[in-house]
């Protein structure tokens, strides 16, 4: 029996339950060997605890340091801060991973494989916004701060070069604005340039790159790039931009590590509008847990758990509705486990 690991478990709101629910599932036929800790959030954090993000949820992570959530409402009205921005601060979550890997061949991107590394806690994201009134118009004028310091870059710089270096990763691309953002963005190019030039030379190819061009780039041709690594606000566009060339949010995991507490999710939200009928494609979180295993050193169970996932869509041709099939929840699921028991 191997040691346990403790984690913990966040169901989430909407579909979160039933996705979360199916990943279980993949996991323990794995024999994955978390041992979780059920904890609220999000609505059901607000409909328990009058919060969002309650004490004892924040407590559990600080415990295991890991954590597998199901996406997460933030109630409009009531003031509520996102609960994803406010676990992202309280556990240093910088950088975020969003790898983007074709599964079904023969979309209109095929075999893409990429992976965007976004700083998590900086620049444009950090609220420092507000209006000037004129005239008795109270939003006559926007304000919004940026802050990206030497520091904050040097550390998500130096966790993207590690990460390709221990992924066979051939080419980074640092994706910046430093043409127009001199500073703000000029100050994380800089960063990174120096930091390759001191001690990354020669495990890698650095290119840099202006994020407009790059959006470009990724439409005509994805395959030019391997890695990308960039500030806030570009990651959060450049990463939904990758989801979508793989086939849109139900393939699309996402992972927060930071100095405290690692957060695996789906990159998607709790989708409303399919919640309780068993349709939701669980693919993402259990790509999401996979990386987990990756993170936690169990990387033959991780690629077990990947390799179900191909074989299921593309042997079984078992698919959920958002990937053209007529498979629910359970039954993707059913198929995806008995791969797993005899792969
Ligand atoms: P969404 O991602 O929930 O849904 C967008 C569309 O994609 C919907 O049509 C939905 O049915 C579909 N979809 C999403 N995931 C799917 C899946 N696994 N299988 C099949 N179809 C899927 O985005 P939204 O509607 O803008 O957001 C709904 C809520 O989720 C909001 O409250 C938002 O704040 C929250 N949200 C949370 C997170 C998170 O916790 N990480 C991320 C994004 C949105």
């Amino acid at each position: 029996m191997s040691t346990r690991i403790p984690a913990t478990l966040i169901p989430g709101d909407g579909i979160g339950p039933e996705i979360v629910d199916a990943t279980l599932a993949a996991l323990d036929a794995l024999q994955a060997p978390f041992e979780w800790d059920r904890q609220i959030a999000g609505l059901g954090g607000v409909k328990a605890e009058g919060d969002p993000l309650p004490k004892a949820t924040l407590d559990s992570i600080r415990r295991t340091r890991l954590a597998l959530k199901g996406p997460l409402e933030t109630p409009s009205g009531g003031g509520y801060r996102s609960s994803n921005v406010r676990l992202r601060e309280e556990f240093q979550l910088y950088a975020n991973l969003r790898p983007a890997l074709t599964i079904i061949p023969g979309g209109r991107f095929d075999k893409i494989d990429l992976v965007v590394v976004r700083e998590n806690l900086e620049g444009l994201y950090i609220g420092h916004e507000h209006y000037i009134p004129i005239d008795g118009d109270p939003h006559a004028v926007a304000m919004a701060t940026g802050v990206n310091t030497r520091q904050g870059s040097r550390r998500l710089l130096e966790y993207a070069f590690e990460h390709a270096v221990a992924t066979g990763r051939k080419k980074v691309s640092i994706v910046h604005k430093a043409n127009i953002m001199k500073a703000l963005t000029g100050l994380f190019l800089e960063t990174g340039v120096d930091l390759y030039e001191r001690q990354y030379k020669g495990k890698f190819e650095l290119e840099t790159v202006i994020v407009d061009a790059c959006a470009m780039k990724l439409v005509l041709n994805p395959w030019q790039f391997d890695m990308l690594v960039t500030t806030n606000l570009f990651g959060d566009i450049l990463s939904d931009l990758v989801a979508g060339l793989v086939g849109g949010l139900g393939m699309a995991p996402g992972a927060n590590i930071g100095t405290d507490a690692a957060i695996f999710e789906a990159v998607h939200g709790s989708a409303p509008d399919i919640a309780g009928k068993g349709l939701a494609n669980p693919i993402a979180l259990m790509l999401a847990a996979a990386m987990m295993l990756d993170h936690v050193k169990l990387p033959e169970q991780a690629t077990r758990l990947r390799k179900a996932i191909d074989a299921t869509l593309n042997v079984d041709k078992v698919r959920t509705g958002d990937l053209g099939g007529s498979a629910s929840t359970g039954a993707f699921t059913k198929a995806l486990v008995s791969r797993i028991a005899n792969g």
